[in-house]
């Protein structure tokens, strides 16, 4: 019998806690050193979140692929969010080639990948299908769980299609982006598509999610815990709790995102029903 969408299943709250973007001038909250994203992340761990996405940075904010950096995040967290679930990103440097899968062999849960380009703000955020085969299938060597960003509905079709070639593992778990300048705009209707051609393409409970970018962040957090959906924040995609008002911490975004589920009565997914949601393995 098709199961259909029970409101009862837990959420799964992302933090996207630093990005590649925000600086400290954009909101003094943006943990930068990686002690700092260890702290931020603890706070967001207590608050409700069960994945942390992550970026690195140099000292003086620029984006860094440092897998130095990456091990003691990751080393950090692991201390200090036990069974938190760790999402490192692929994407922060356009056009850095390899260096973007370099932290792989550290064997985070799982790592973020686009499997098409997009415009983004001021650039072209290139993915070429030589670089997206070679990191799905590093993550395939190092057993990392792919999160793919679709900032497109090709991006979609395009998981479906390396997932039948054997080059993605298990179902894929999407992520729609959407507000990002340039590239797919909030628009309901795109959404509810992007929501029954992963459903068609991955089955009727293929776990999804979706991250708004800037003011658009808690719209998506809306639509997506309202449709069954787990959702992502985090000052990655957004700084600030209204136009007047920076958001003070991580902890606080994913605070909105407990009240959006208490508020259509889904409970928060705990790091272990996380894990069992997404087909993790189990904490080592
Ligand atoms: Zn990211």
């Amino acid at each position: 019998m098709k199961r259909s969408f029970s409101m009862s299943e837990p959420c799964i709250i992302c933090v996207a806690i630093t990005g590649s973007l925000p600086t400290k001038a954009n909101n003094p909250a943006v943990p930068i050193s990686v002690s700092e994203q260890i702290e931020s992340t603890q706070e967001a761990f207590e608050a409700g979140a069960s994945i942390v996405h992550a970026h690195v940075r140099n000292e003086d904010q620029t984006p860094s692929s440092d897998p130095e950096k990456f091990a003691r995040l990751k080393e950090g967290v692991e201390k200090h969010c036990p069974g938190m679930i760790i999402q490192f990103s692929t994407g922060g440097r356009s056009g850095a080639g390899q260096e973007r899968g370099g932290m792989l062999p550290l064997r985070p849960d799982m790592a973020s990948i686009s499997v098409g380009s997009t415009n983004f703000p001021t650039r072209v955020y290139e993915n070429s299908p030589d670089l997206i085969d070679w990191l799905a299938s590093e993550m395939r060597t190092h057993d990392v769980k792919p999160e793919i960003e679709a900032f497109d509905l090709s991006h979609i079709f395009q998981a479906a299609k390396m997932h039948a070639a054997g080059q993605i593992a298990d179902a894929p778990y999407v992520q729609f982006v959407m507000g990002v300048k340039n590239s797919m705009p909030v628009d309901r209707q795109v959404f509810d598509f992007y929501v029954r051609t992963v459903k068609r393409l991955f089955g009727e409970d293929a776990p999804w999610c979706a991250a708004g970018i800037g003011a658009q962040q808690l719209m998506l957090n809306e639509w997506a815990v309202s449709s069954g959906g787990h959702a992502r924040t985090g000052l990655e995609d957004n700084v600030r709790l209204d136009r007047e008002t920076l958001a003070p911490s991580n902890a606080a975004l994913v605070k909105r995102v407990v009240e959006i589920c208490e508020k259509h009565n889904r409970p928060v997914a705990d790091y272990a029903t996380a894990r069992s949601i997404l087909g993790l393995r189990e904490v080592e």
